[in-house]
C-alpha cells in the first residue's frame, strides 16, 4: 500500500490544495509500540478490490470499514475474548448495545426467553420493549434454582436463559454451572451479563454459558471516562452471528473508546483486588452500623448465595447494597451526606460511588416490581473503589450517622 502522493513527478507537481489532503505517510514504522495504536481512522484503502470487499465480510480479516472492523477496536475484542476464555468477542458502544446485540441475534419475534429475577432496570426496560414491539415472551426465574428453570423449560422451551453473575443492586449471586447445565440440556442458549464481576472473578463460558456480556463501561474501563459494551462468545457460528449484527445495527465503537477501554483494562486485576478487599472490610462495617437494616454483599455469611458466590467466584465483588433503617428519607439523607464519595449513576470504576436504586436504574419500576426485584425505597448501592478504606469509611460513617 502506497500513501505517498503517486501522480507528483518532476513534470508534474502537486497544487497545495492536493499536498494538504494526500499528507504522506511516514511509511514503515521501525520497532514496535508497547502501547496499542489508536487507528482513528473510518476507513482503509486497498489496492487490491477483492481484498476490500473481503475486508468487509470477515470479522478475522483484514480492515476495510471501521464500523466492520478497526485494528484498535480488535486489540480490544481479542484481550477480552482472551480473559473470558471466548473464542472471539464484538465491542460495542455502549453496555446496552451488547445486549441489544447478544439477544438480538438470536431472537425472532415472538420468541421466549428465562431472565432471571432482579436484574438490570436498563435491561428489564429494554426486555419490556422487545415484549411491546416483538412479542417476545419474557418468564423470570430465579438465578439459583434449576429445578424451577427445568420446569419453565419442560413447559414451553425458550430461544436464551439471561443470567447476572452478581447481580445489579441486590448482589444476587446466579448459579451459572446448575442453570447452564439445565439450559443445555434443553437446547437454550445461557447469556450472563458478567459486568458486576468481571473476568478477574468468573469465567461465565468454562461454567457453560455460552455467551458472555459486560458494560465495559464499568470494571473493564474502569476510570468513568468511556461507554462501551462487549459480547463474547463461546462458539464461532454465534460469534459470526454476533459481529453481523452489531456491524448491521451499528453499535461498533469508536476506536479512541476502544484505546481509552485497553489502558484501563491494563490494571483490571489491580483494581479488582483492593476494590474487593475495601468491598469486604466496608460490607462489615455497614453491617455494624446502627443506621443500617441489612446490608446485600455476597462476603456476608447471611448473603442467600454466601456459599454459591465461595465456591463460583475468586472474590465477593465490590460492589455493595445497604437497606438504611429510616427508610427512604435515611436513604436520601445518606446521599446528600456523603463527602468522598460521590451521588453518581455507574460503578466499577476506581473512585467509590453511591447512588439509590429506586430513583436511578430502577426509576422505572413501580413499588410491587421494585418488591419483587428486592429493592427497597432506602436501599441504597456502593461502588467501592480503590481509595483507602479508613477514609471511605469515615465518609460512610459521617453520612449515617446525619441519618439517625
Ligand atoms: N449491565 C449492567 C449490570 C449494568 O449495571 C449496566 C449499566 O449500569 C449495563 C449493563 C448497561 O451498560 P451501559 O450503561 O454501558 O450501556
Amino acid at each position: 500500500m502506497n500513501n505517498e502522493p503517486a501522480l507528483e513527478s518532476e513534470e508534474h507537481q502537486l497544487a497545495r490544495s492536493t499536498r494538504a489532503v494526500h499528507v504522506p505517510s511516514t511509511g514503515d514504522v521501525r520497532g514496535r509500540p508497547i502501547s496499542v495504536p489508536i487507528y482513528q481512522t473510518s476507513v482503509f484503502a486497498h489496492d487490491d478490490p477483492d481484498e476490500l470487499t473481503a475486508s468487509l465480510n470477515d470479522p478475522r480479516g483484514g480492515f476495510g470499514y471501521s464500523r466492520n472492523g478497526n485494528p484498535t477496536v480488535r486489540a480490544l475484542e481479542q484481550a477480552i475474548a482472551g480473559l473470558e476464555g471466548a473464542v472471539g468477542a464484538v465491542a460495542t458502544s455502549s453496555g446496552m448495545g451488547a445486549i441489544a446485540v447478544a439477544l438480538g441475534a438470536h431472537l425472532r419475534a415472538g420468541s421466549r426467553i428465562v431472565v432471571q429475577k432482579s436484574i438490570y432496570g436498563g435491561t428489564s426496560g429494554l426486555l419490556a420493549d422487545l415484549v411491546n414491539r416483538w412479542q417476545i415472551e419474557v418468564v423470570q426465574v430465579p438465578g439459583d434454582d434449576p429445578a424451577a428453570l427445568a420446569t419453565i423449560l419442560a413447559d414451553g422451551g425458550a430461544e436464551l436463559l439471561y443470567l447476572e453473575t452478581i447481580s445489579n443492586p441486590m448482589t444476587v449471586v446466579a448459579d451459572i454451572p446448575a442453570m447452564a447445565a439445565v439450559a443445555k440440556d434443553a437446547g437454550v442458549i445461557t447469556l450472563v451479563d458478567n459486568t458486576f464481576a468481571s473476568p478477574m472473578l468468573c469465567r461465565p463460558l468454562e461454567l457453560g454459558a455460552d455467551i458472555v456480556m459486560h458494560s465495559t463501561t464499568k470494571y473493564l474501563n474502569g476510570h468513568s471516562d468511556v461507554t462501551g459494551g462487549v459480547v463474547a462468545y463461546a462458539d464461532e457460528d454465534r460469534f459470526r452471528a454476533g459481529w453481523s449484527h452489531a456491524v448491521t445495527t451499528g453499535v461498533t465503537p469508536d476506536p479512541f473508546a476502544a484505546w481509552l477501554t485497553l489502558r484501563g483494562l491494563q490494571t483490571l486485576p489491580l483494581r479488582m483486588r483492593e476494590a474487593c478487599a475495601n468491598a469486604v472490610i466496608l460490607a462489615d462495617k455497614l453491617g455494624g452500623h446502627p443506621a443500617v437494616e441489612r446490608v446485600h454483599h455476597p462476603s456476608r455469611t447471611d448473603h442467600p448465595q454466601h456459599g454459591l458466590a465461595a465456591r463460583m467466584m475468586d472474590a465477593s465483588g465490590a460492589m455493595l447494597s445497604f437497606d438504611a433503617k429510616g427508610g427512604h428519607r435515611a436513604a436520601r439523607g445518606f446521599l446528600a451526606a456523603v463527602r468522598l464519595v460521590s451521588q453518581a449513576p455507574s460503578l466499577g470504576g476506581v473512585e467509590t460511588l453511591t447512588v439509590h436504586p429506586a430513583g436511578s436504574s430502577h426509576r422505572s419500576f413501580t413499588d410491587e416490581q421494585l418488591a419483587a426485584a428486592g429493592i427497597s425505597r432506602g436501599t441504597v448501592r456502593i461502588s467501592t473503589g480503590i481509595e483507602d478504606v479508613g477514609d471511605l469509611w469515615s465518609d460512610l460513617q459521617q453520612a449515617l450517622d446525619t441519618t439517625e
